[in-house]
Order: C-alpha cells, then sequence, then structure tokens
C-alpha cells in the first residue's frame, strides 16, 4: 500500500531556487508540489547572509554606483578561472533583470548595496531572506500550490527514460509523487554530507560544518544514477570567516578584510592576500595552525560596522565576546591568542606598504578584488577576530542546459529532470561571487518556472490526490 499523487510539477527542495520555481510556476496556473525533506522550509538560503548579485538595478543608480551586465560578466569570468559554463552566464545576465523583478513583485525591499567577495563593483544587494523565503512562500499557497514536510526524496522514477515522478520517504511511509511536466531538483549542495565531501573534496571536511542539515547531496545522487554529468566538483572550498563557536542561528561570518583588517596566523604573520575571494582566503586558512587566521584592524574597519547586515555586523561579534577589542595590538595579540610582538613586526611592515614604502609583503594592492584604497592600521583602539573556514555551501553538480534541464555525461538531456540553485554545477567555475547563489537560484528558478508554465495548458490541470496503489 504506497500513497501517490499527481501534479503538474514536482519540486524537490525549499530553499530560494525552489521556491523561486514553484511560485513562479503556480502563480503561473500550473499544479506544483513543493517537496521537503526537513520540517522546516527554507534549507541552507534561510541561514544565508541574503545578498543577490544584480548589475544595472534603482539600487545602484541611486548610489552612482557604475556597473554593467560586461563587467559582471568579466567578474564572473575571471572568478571563475574562465572554466564557468558560458551559457549559464549569458544566462544569468541576460535574465537577471526578471528575477530582480519577479522579488520586487514580491515586495522585496533591499536595505543596502555592497562590494563583496569577487566584485569590482558594489552589486551585492542585500536582502532580509528569512522574510523574503517567507512571502514566496505565502504567495505560492495563496496561488494553489501544495506543499509536503519531513518529505525526503529518494528515488527518480522514469518511464520509457523519461523522468516522470520521484519515490519519497513521508511521515507516513513511503510515497510516490508524479509530475506531468517533470521533476525539478532543487536539493541545494552537500556541504552536511560528509560522505560526498569525502569523495569530491576530502580535505575541506577540516571546515567547519554548516548549511542546512538536509543538504547531504540527495539530488546530486538521485540526477547521477541516471547518468546525469557534473561540474566543478574539484572546486570545492569553504568560505573564511566566522569564530570556532559559530551557531546556527547568527550569521557569523566576517569580512572585515575587504574594509580593510590584515589576516594573520596564531604566529603572527599573514599568510594571503587578504582581497582575494573568500574561497580562496578558505583554501589558504585550512593550512595554517590551527586552520585558524585571526582579522586584526582598527576604529576605522570597527566604524564601518552595521548592526544586522551580514558580513560586517561587528557589533553583535563583540557582544558575543567573539570579536575581542584592546588598547594596544599585543594585547589584542594575547586575546586573540596570537604572538605579540610578531603581529606588532607584522603590522609595521604593512603599514609601510600601505603608505608607498614598501612592496607589501603578500602582493596586496586593494581592499576587495583589487579595487579601494588600502588604510593603515594604526588607530586604537584595535580589534582580532579569530576565524576558521566555513563549509556553508559546494556550488557543484549536475551539468544542465540554460533552461535548467540536466544533461548527461555525453550532454543529452534527460527528458522530465530539471535543476536549479545549488546542486546545479557549471555556473561558477573555479570559484563563487557573493551574491550569485541566491541569484542564481531566482534567475534560474524564475526562468524554469516560467518556460514549463508557458508550455502548460490554460489553467489548473490537477491536484493531489491521495491514491493507494496496488
Ligand atoms: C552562512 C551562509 C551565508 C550565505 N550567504 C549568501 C549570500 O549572501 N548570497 C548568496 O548568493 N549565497 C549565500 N550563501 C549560499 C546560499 O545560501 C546557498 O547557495 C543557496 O541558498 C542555495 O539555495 P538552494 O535553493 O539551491 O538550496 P537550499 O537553500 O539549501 O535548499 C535546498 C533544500 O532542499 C532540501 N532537500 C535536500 N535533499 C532533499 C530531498 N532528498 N528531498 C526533499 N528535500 C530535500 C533541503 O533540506 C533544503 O531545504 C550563504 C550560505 C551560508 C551557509
Amino acid at each position: 500500500m504506497q500513497q501517490r499523487s499527481e501534479h503538474d510539477l514536482v519540486v524537490l527542495g525549499s530553499g530560494i531556487a525552489g521556491q523561486t520555481t514553484a511560485t513562479t510556476a503556480a502563480e503561473a496556473g500550473l499544479d506544483v508540489l513543493l517537496v521537503e525533506k526537513q520540517p522546516t522550509l527554507g534549507g541552507t538560503s534561510t541561514m544565508s547572509g541574503g545578498w543577490f548579485a544584480f548589475s544595472g538595478t534603482p539600487e545602484q543608480a541611486e548610489e552612482g554606483i557604475e556597473d554593467s551586465a560586461d563587467l559582471f560578466r568579466r567578474d564572473l569570468l575571471e572568478g571563475g578561472r574562465h572554466l564557468n559554463d558560458l551559457a549559464l552566464v549569458d544566462a544569468y545576465l541576460t535574465h537577471q533583470q526578471a528575477a530582480y523583478g519577479f522579488l520586487k513583485g514580491h515586495q522585496v525591499r533591499f536595505r543596502e548595496v555592497a562590494i563583496s567577495s569577487g566584485m569590482s563593483a558594489a552589486r551585492g544587494h542585500n536582502s532580509e531572506i528569512r522574510g523574503v523565503l517567507a512571502t514566496l512562500h505565502a504567495a505560492f499557497v495563496a496561488a494553489g500550490g501544495t506543499t509536503r514536510t519531513d518529505t525526503a526524496a529518494q528515488r527518480l522514477l522514469t518511464d520509457g527514460g523519461r523522468v516522470v515522478g520521484v519515490r519519497a520517504q513521508g511521515p507516513d511511509g513511503p510515497v510516490e509523487l508524479y509530475g506531468r511536466r517533470g521533476v525539478v531538483l532543487a536539493t541545494g549542495g552537500f556541504s552536511r554530507g560528509a560522505e560526498m565531501l569525502k569523495i569530491f573534496a576530502p580535505e575541506q571536511l577540516a571546515a567547519i560544518p554548516y548549511g542546512g542539515r538536509g543538504n547531504v547531496g540527495d539530488g546530486l545522487r538521485m540526477a547521477w544514477r541516471l547518468g546525469a554529468g557534473m561540474a566543478d566538483m574539484s572546486f570545492v572550498a569553504a568560505t573564511y570567516g566566522s569564530h570556532p563557536d559559530t551557531g546556527e542561528e547568527f550569521h557569523e561570518l566576517l569580512t572585515a578584510y575587504y574594509l580593510g583588517a590584515i589576516v594573520v596566523n596564531t604566529d603572527g604573520r599573514r599568510f594571503v592576500d587578504e582581497s582575494i575571494d573568500y574561497k580562496a582566503l578558505g583554501r589558504a586558512v585550512l593550512d595554517q595552525p590551527d586552520g585558524l587566521g585571526v582579522q586584526v584592524f582598527d576604529s576605522r574597519v570597527r566604524a564601518q560596522s552595521h548592526r544586522g547586515i551580514p558580513l560586517k555586523d561587528m557589533d553583535t561579534l563583540q557582544e558575543l565576546g567573539h570579536l575581542h577589542q584592546a588598547g594596544t595590538l599585543e594585547e589584542a595579540a594575547r586575546l586573540a591568542g596570537v604572538a605579540p610582538d610578531a603581529l606588532v613586526a607584522t603590522v609595521e611592515r604593512y603599514n609601510l606598504a600601505v603608505a608607498g614604502r614598501a612592496t607589501d609583503e603578500q602582493g596586496r594592492t586593494g581592499l576587495c578584488n583589487g579595487v579601494g584604497t588600502l588604510p593603515p592600521i594604526d588607530a586604537p583602539p584595535y580589534y582580532a577576530y579569530p576565524a576558521k573556514a566555513l563549509m556553508t555551501t559546494t556550488y557543484c553538480g549536475v551539468t544542465v542546459t540554460p533552461d535548467a534541464r540536466v544533461t548527461t555525461v555525453d550532454g543529452e538531456p534527460i527528458d522530465g529532470l530539471y535543476a536549479v540553485g545549488e546542486v546545479v554545477g557549471g555556473f561558477h567555475g573555479a570559484t563563487y561571487i557573493t551574491g550569485t547563489s541566491l541569484g542564481k537560484g531566482v534567475v534560474f528558478g524564475h526562468l524554469l518556472g516560467t518556460t514549463l508554465a508557458g508550455t502548460a495548458p490554460q489553467g489548473r490541470s490537477g491536484g493531489e490526490r491521495e491514491e493507494t496503489a496496488a
């Protein structure tokens, strides 16, 4: 005896990618089932910083920020070391305005625009992400969508080579969920999947495990079983900048290094150009003693704290006792477990380079991605934030066409199978640029929802039916 239900579309995973696809398709008239393994919705998306990368927005224009799709493209390709799937990059740039419009149409407000990892212009648009996800889900429900939580998809069901549904484990036992238009994998990455990390990036097991509890790579496995291709698997890297005691409720990543901090190891020495992308910094810090890199800065950088804004909220970190403050560099070093004399010498050499009287020992020339003027570190009080690499996300996975059809290792689309969001590989190439993961979830989720609805018959063509299969 097995439960069975049939819909136009079955979407697996309720993060930003799944919810955008589901809401778009439901609002366009399809009967959509959204399936989530966990008891609550949102996955890694709900734990994220809420930054979306878009170029050419009114928010940028209001602040006089010069940016363009061409510059965005250049950053994506340079960051990705030209290993990105160009068709996906170009599809993002072409459809980003529609995705931005979709969010705006669902009352999303961007409260800050900032430069961050891998960008050469300020194009990170910050949202209150939990609110965004709640609004999208409310719209999905209002459009007649059905949601199942506590239901883990396990196997794709095929008929003559076409994916027609999925077998899942629900709270009351096994279920078969059928999608007349197909099945969408929006199951996120495998940041919590020790088995998958062992296969693709064993060195990253040393990072702090993080991301959605359900993100162990189920979607990737299901597609793999059907012969899906994979991309970017060798670029998995944790993100640098989280205190060793990072919890799950507060977004703890700090990127003071993009505001003028240096990063030293416990020996008090710098070991990397701090302006490079924070995934590359994550790799560099894993090689340091105890996997620790301490962000050291002065009151100039501290003054740029923005309470409540992820990556910049030094106020809350200080209240948590994770960010140390001291009148002297030696004292800041002691509080953070760094060799004091070596740190003082390191800062002296750094300040000489910033003043143009020496060459920087790590070749640093700017705040972020080569952009921005470096301030000296000489205005007390001083601050030290010990941080590790956080395994937030994996950003690699199945190969797809720009319209989100999963392709085999031979490049042939698998009929009826789609993938959006972090489960997809190829878009980022060698690295991720801030805001492009929530961004690609909305861009490709909206595009897919629209495409599938465009081929759908007028009006709704079904409803959830609980049936008993023989
Ligand atoms: C601390 C942190 C900060 C971040 N900040 C940003 C940021 O500011 N900007 C940005 O662009 N990116 C950011 N990221 C990355 C970004 O959050 C993720 O890459 C993105 O949210 C992934 O979205 P998704 O919808 O693809 O997957 P998720 O949001 O992870 O959703 C996938 C869902 O699928 C569910 N699922 C998994 N397996 C199954 C199954 N078998 N059956 C049913 N459901 C299943 C999971 O439980 C989960 O709910 C951050 C990540 C972290 C951890």
